[in-house]
């Protein structure tokens, strides 16, 4: 019997080539990767969908070495929702190679946009030195019209065309190489309302001060990648998603989107950390983790118990009554945990969601009671 299934594979295995090979033409596809868009596990909340965005990236029309087409289809393999092509509108090091054009790269991604069904939100990146630094203009019609010498007119201009004003990199340290500080010019935008958000996270640096800062003034928090080269490049995309903005809009739209961000309903997340108001945080956990009743009593009396999280989103949980420290609950994971005999509800800390400069999320945790069987 085995002799018989032997020959046969081996026939089959003889025969394969002979019948598929084309002498003219012949796909190899074990070289082919499966072309298929990565679906984030991330839960709506508040009634709310949760859209993922990255607002800051560059393409060869600045100081990016990609066309723009790419930064779409990296988008979509990555599971994103939304993206902003933000090249630098003073800096244009490949005119050489390709047009000087501040509109150009956001009209050639655009088709790919519509093919990929990516939000494509139109932007710039208005580049001074520090102060005033660099500020994304998002949702503009016109860039080109956005340039000027005068940054106070570049920004006027922005505005005028309903522009979302997102102040990049404030920790950068080519800019603010020792003390990330607040500026007069944030100041005086934040005094005319013409400024929206900030990057506490850009490329791989968090800045948790300007959390603090964000909170203060009632700002949105921002996420980003600022890619110039490729994702792939940057992320290790095997253990981790690219750094995003989660947004929580009415619906899946660019005037959602735009609403959404207006009114500050954002969460930015990078690597293993949240960062953003409270209450979107804990309803991001809360809609993302579930506490299982006791299965068990371990021989010291505790009741041990699974939480489990199918999410892509991570948590870490702090709970010094329990006896928890940082316990990773990773993305699609179930830990198991103990608490003490008698113990219904824990005060949590969620180590790794920040809610503000030196402050992450607490909240009460129930465990609920074991179904009879
Ligand atoms: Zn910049
Ligand atoms: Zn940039």
């Amino acid at each position: 019997m085995l002799r018989k299934s032997l020959i046969l594979s081996l026939f089959v295995l003889l025969a394969v080539p002979a019948f598929a090979l084309d002498v003219n033409n012949t796909p190899v596809p074990e070289l082919m990767s499966v072309r298929a868009r990565r679906v984030l596990a991330v839960p709506d909340i508040l009634g709310l969908k949760t859209l993922k965005g990255d607002f800051h990236m560059h393409t060869m029309f600045s100081d990016g070495v990609v066309w723009p087409e790419v930064r779409v289809m990296e988008a979509w393999m990555d599971g994103l929702d939304a993206i902003s092509v933000t090249d630098h509108l003073e800096k244009h090091p490949r005119k050489e190679g390709v047009k000087e054009d501040d509109n150009l790269s956001n009209r050639i991604a655009f088709p790919a946009a519509v093919q990929h069904d990516i939000l494509l939100v139109k932007g710039a990146e208005i580049t001074k030195d520090m102060p005033p630094g660099h500020y994304n203009a998002l949702f503009v019609k016109d860039q080109a019209a956005i340039e000027n010498e005068d940054f106070m007119k570049s920004v006027e201009e922005a505005i005028n065309q309903g522009a979302f004003l997102q102040w990049n990199h404030p920790g950068w340290k080519a800019q603010q190489p020792d003390v990330t500080n607040w500026t007069d010019e944030a100041e005086t935008l934040v005094k005319k309302g013409w400024v929206h958000g900030i990057e506490v996270f850009n490329s791989d640096e968090w800045y948790p001060v300007v959390l603090g800062w964000c909170m203060e003034r009632n700002l949105a928090v921002m996420a980003n990648s600022d890619m110039h080269g490729i994702i792939r490049q940057q992320y290790d995309l095997t253990r981790v998603q690219r750094p995003m903005t989660l947004i929580f809009a009415k619906e899946r739209s660019l005037d959602a989107l735009k609403e959404a961000m207006f009114a500050g309903r954002t969460v930015a997340w990078f690597g293993n950390s949240l960062a953003g108001k409270k209450e979107y945080l804990e309803a991001l956990f809360r809609a993302s983790v579930t506490v299982m009743p006791p299965h068990t009593v371990d021989r010291d009396g505790n009741r041990v118990f699974h939480v489990s999280n199918p999410t892509d989103l991570p948590f870490a949980l702090t709970c010094p009554a329990a006896g928890w420290k940082d316990s990773i609950l990773a993305p699609r994971t179930a830990v198991m945990l103990k608490a003490p005999k008698g113990t219904e509800t824990l005060q949590v800390s969620v180590s790794n969601c920040h809610t503000n400069l030196n402050e992450t999320l607490t909240l009460e945790l129930v465990i609920p009671a074991k179904k009879d069987n």
